[in-house]
């Protein structure tokens, strides 16, 4: 293939979805949970179908779930947000993602982003014809993903137009925390910058840690576009209702491009995660408390099974480095093989690097699943690797 996405290929979560329906295998590579959101959130999709909400919605959205958004980062996060010409609704995050990148950015601009990345930002700044500058996030001794505030610094340019940031992160399941965030504040204000911000496990930091908007930071909140989505929150991975909210400019300028990506999305499913956004503190409490222990149980196998494993503070994913199990640590082979030799199937770290040397022996596997399925897997795991 030629053209600005010359050598990005099928994506990895496609292509590990279908090794995994092909031989069978229990498949913690994608994403999605394998239960229904809260019965509530289902049921007005359906009634909204059936009252005739079938038809293009507003292009910002319906203003039902424009309100219920900003009563969201209200009620969360104290921001407050005009639903008029604040907030914007989109195809999933990954498409506020595009629109913020493809209308935002111009030839030869420069983006500085954490790797590992998640896959659809590299591919978006390539599409704007700009480039990905990456700032590592590494283990340190204890095993934490941090980042080195010099290598931030230096990585800025005359050409960087904006920072990229996502918090909770995918794969790391790093939460960034108030001193970094700091950090990355004061580079944005010092250097005049924009910062997007992808927040999509917003509600899925464990341990008692919170998420903070780099919004909320002093001086952000004119500066930052934030965005999130409805899929991980509900349990909706496969209805695609994402936003954006943040500064009139931002918003219109990002919006702008998602015009002529989707127009607009999902009617009956709007009305729908507006009824999920209202729902009360113990929804949220509750999915918490189920995907950490969901995350405490996937750990145990990956450790039993002989993993150096990355304990995450956060979101649907645990990062484990292969070699103590593999010696040859090339993980797409790893990948490509573990469904033949155990059963399973995970995703390659090496994808989500613009530097892949920095990923190679690096694997991801997803816990968003009943615990049936977390005990299965790391039975097999075991079977497959534990003593070696
Ligand atoms: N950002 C991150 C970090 C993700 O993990 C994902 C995958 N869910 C997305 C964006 C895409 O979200 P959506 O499905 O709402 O487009
Ligand atoms: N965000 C999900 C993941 O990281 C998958 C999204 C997708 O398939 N593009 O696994």
């Amino acid at each position: 293939m030629t053209g600005k996405l010359a050598g990005f290929g099928t994506t990895i979560f496609a292509e590990m979805s279908a090794l995994a329906v092909e031989t069978g295998a229990i498949n913690l590579g994608q994403g999605f949970p394998d239960t229904d959101g809260p019965r509530e959130v289902l049921d007005a999709a359906i009634d909204a179908i059936n009252a005739g909400v079938n038809q293009y919605p507003p292009l910002p959205g319906m203003p039902v779930l424009r309100a219920a958004i900003a009563e969201h980062q209200s009620r969360f996060y104290g921001i407050e947000l005009d639903p008029d010409t604040e907030i914007a609704v989109t195809a999933g995050a990954t498409e506020a993602l595009a629109g913020a990148l493809l209308g935002m950015l111009d030839a030869g601009d420069e983006v500085v982003v954490f790797e590992p990345i998640y896959d659809s930002y590299r591919a978006c700044i390539a599409l704007a014809g700009a480039r990905a500058v990456p700032v590592l996030l590494a283990p340190d001794a204890d095993g934490n993903y941090v980042f080195d505030p010099d290598e931030l610094r230096a990585a800025v340019t005359d050409r960087t137009k904006l920072i990229l940031l996502n918090t909770p992160h995918n794969p790391t399941g790093k939460v960034f925390t108030r001193d970094e965030l700091d950090v990355i504040a004061d580079v944005v204000l010092d250097r005049g910058l924009v910062a997007v911000t992808d927040e999509v496990y917003e509600h899925l930091p464990f341990d008692g840690r919170t998420h903070i908007p780099l919004s909320t930071l002093p001086g952000m909140a004119e500066r930052t576009l934030t965005i999130s989505s409805g899929g991980k929150t509900f349990h909706t991975t496969g209805w695609k209702i994402g936003w954006m909210s943040g500064p009139r400019e931002l918003v219109t300028a990002a919006r702008t491009a998602k015009q002529f990506l989707s127009f607009v999305n999902g009617a009956p499913f709007q009305p729908a995660i507006a009824v999920g956004l209202r729902l009360p503190d113990s929804y949220f409490e509750q999915l918490r408390a189920n995907l950490e222990a969901a995350r405490d149980r996937l750990v145990q196998g990956l450790v039993a099974a002989g993993f150096t494993t990355y304990v995450p503070e956060a979101s649907y994913f645990a990062t484990v480095d292969i070699r103590s199990v593999d010696p040859r640590g090339d993980g797409r082979t790893f990948c490509r093989e573990l469904p033949h030799a155990c059963g399973v199937v995970a995703v390659p770290n090496e994808v989500f690097y613009a530097r892949p040397e920095f990923g190679r022996h690096m694997v991801r596997f997803a816990y968003c699943k009943q615990l049936s399925v977390i005990d299965a897997a790391a039975e097999a795991l075991a079977a497959g690797f534990g003593g070696r």
